[in-house]
């Protein structure tokens, strides 16, 4: 018998083949065909960076081999294989236990945050995850589908209602579905997956509906998004998930969260601002939201918006292409509230969430460094112990 091995797979029932997992591994160890994203054993070193980073956990999947399963083997599969049967004396025992104790050390760092991977925050409830998969997907009947931008704009972004019906769907604010587009590609293969973040609170879009709402931007030649812009009233769409344990928003009413988004990233922060004026209109944390879009036309929910109380949430709302107007980020905005900005970055109870372009992250980091720097703090002490205690959240595509 061969040394055990405690070998990485990735569960293809969940995989929403992003790619994700292949882009982050820094060896290389991670790849793909048509049908599977997969782990090679002989180059996978178990540093666990693509754990964290992965949309729907379908990366964190373990068995112990005796022969590692080869490349070839896992594009074949729709699910995992079971656990192989292992011989049962005791020499094999303890060398199996030594490896899942190393294995579960490397994955409580990648969890815990080691290394900036994110942690979910002390107050958050517990996510349910990975309810539904493609083969046993949840069916939502579309109950709404409007349009959130202006006319007169090219961008067409939309916030569609899906309603599960008689079918429990657990979500949080902060969390991910799975839309799966109907049809097959040009090699008669199901369509992957598409994600998107949950823009309603647990509690559906009013107080005890089973639906949740989507914002989803026209993608020009996009298969998921002009499916999911098109749908009528009444449609039915397969969805899987849900998805995420981090991105999740504390409930420990004392707690101070900062929102920065630009434009279709601003769906979870409708969650939260939704979830903390229905369960806890009262909170003494405060809510400040940095909000970046083109201009007023393009700013998903620019309307709702206006509507939520100043007390609850304040908002700065960053426009970039506003006519005879210099463009302005949400970093650019960040930069200009020093005050406002590091008084909440000395509070213990704060807590930092990012979401939307990936271009932004870096302009959004230098700008709470500079406020850091101009007010005795230090952005590169500050930044990890946020991440450790699951308080700095990034989620930008
Ligand atoms: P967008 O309309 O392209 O841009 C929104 C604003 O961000 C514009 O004012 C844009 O300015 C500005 N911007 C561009 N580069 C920036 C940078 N480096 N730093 C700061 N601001 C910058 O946004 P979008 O198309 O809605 O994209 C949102 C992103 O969020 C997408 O990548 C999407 O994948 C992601 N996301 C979506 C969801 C969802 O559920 N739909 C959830 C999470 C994340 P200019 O164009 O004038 O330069």
């Amino acid at each position: 018998m061969n040394a055990p091995l405690k070998q990485h797979l990735i569960d293809p029932e969940i995989c929403i083949r992003c790619g994700t997992c292949e882009e982050t591994c820094p060896i290389d160890a991670v790849t793909h065909n048509d049908d599977n994203y997969v782990v090679d054993a002989e180059i996978c070193n178990y540093c666990m960076d693509c754990i964290a980073p992965c949309p729907t956990g379908s990366i964190d999947n373990w068995r112990i081999v005796t022969t590692a399963y080869s490349l070839d083997e896992q594009f074949e599969w729709d699910e995992l294989p079971d656990q192989e049967e292992l011989a049962n004396d005791d020499e094999s025992a303890a060398s199996l236990e030594a490896l899942e104790d190393e294995i579960d050390a490397l994955l409580a760092k990648a969890h815990e945050g080691t290394g900036g991977k994110a942690v979910v925050p002390a107050s958050a409830s517990k996510p349910t995850v990975n309810l539904f998969r493609r083969e046993h997907a949840a069916i939502a009947t579309v109950q709404g589908n409007f349009r959130l931008t202006k006319d007169n704009v090219e961008n067409d972004v939309r916030h569609i209602i899906l309603d599960f019906g008689d079918t429990v769907f657990p979500v949080l604010e902060g969390q991910s579905i799975a839309i799966t587009p109907p049809g097959t590609d040009g090699d008669g293969k199901a369509h992957d997956s598409r994600l998107y973040s949950i823009a309603s609170p647990r509690d559906g879009e009013r107080p005890n509906t089973n639906n949740i709402a989507l914002t989803v931007k026209r993608e020009p030649g996009g298969l998921c998004s002009n499916y999911l812009c098109d749908l009528k009233k009444g449609d039915r769409v397969e969805v899987t998930g849900p998805f995420g344990s981090t991105f999740l928003m504390p409930n420990d009413p004392m707690a101070n969260i900062i929102m920065i988004c630009t434009g279709t990233g601003s769906a979870p922060f409708r969650g939260f601002t939704e979830r903390r004026r229905r369960a806890m209109p009262e909170a003494p944390g405060s809510m400040l939201l940095f909000f970046g879009a083109r201009q007023p036309d393009e700013l998903p929910y620019f309307g709702p918006l206006s509507k939520v109380p100043k007390e609850l949430l304040t908002q700065h709302l960053v426009y970039s292409r506003l006519p005879g107007q210099p463009k302005e980020y949400v970093q650019d905005r960040i930069r200009n509230c020093p005050d406002e900005v590091s008084g909440l970055l000395k509070d213990e109870r704060t807590h930092i969430y990012i979401c939307g372009l990936k271009g932004m992250e870096t302009g959004v980091d230098e700008a709470l460094a500079d406020i850091c720097r101009a007010d005795g703090l230090d952005w590169a002490d500050l930044k990890p112990t946020l991440r450790t205690t699951g308080r700095y959240h990034v989620e930008t595509y």
